[in-house]
């Protein structure tokens, strides 16, 4: 027997919860809304809070690199850190849209949990030629 891990129980409780937008559009428009919130959340911590700051800048990429030096160069653009208070809303905000892929997975039949397990063994298996 497999076990039930915490992401299989959240997809569960999604299923249990989810009784309006069932519809596959409506998981789909309210997954994208979902993340825009989470942008929004954000550029309001830069912009009305001002507990980060975000400096953008060109990235120089030379011709040749070690992966170590390269992330040792390159920049975020993102200064300063999240206070408590924009925090609190970039989680929650992260778990609406968290709710939504999870409502998006159970009207496919996939298995949240299998989603990451796919990524991650990319990821173990491409190392840094996975960049994105
Ligand atoms: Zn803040």
């Amino acid at each position: 027997m497999e076990e039930d891990s915490t992401l299989q129980s959240f997809q569960q409780k999604v299923s249990e919860l989810l009784l309006r937008h069932r519809s596959f559009l409506d998981i789909i428009s309210k997954f994208q809304e979902s993340n825009a919130r989470v942008n929004r959340a954000l550029i309001k911590a830069v912009t009305e809070c001002g507990c980060i700051q975000v400096h953008g800048e060109r990235q120089n990429f030379p011709s040749s690199f070690s992966p170590a030096w390269l992330a040792s160069q390159l920049n975020t653009h993102l200064h300063g850190d999240l206070c408590d208070h924009c925090l609190d809303i970039v989680r929650s905000e992260m778990g609406k849209n968290l709710f939504y892929l999870a409502a998006l997975c159970n009207l496919l039949e996939l298995r949240l949990d299998q989603v990451i397990d796919q990524e991650m063994a990319k990821l173990r298996t491409f190392g840094i030629f996975n960049l994105r």
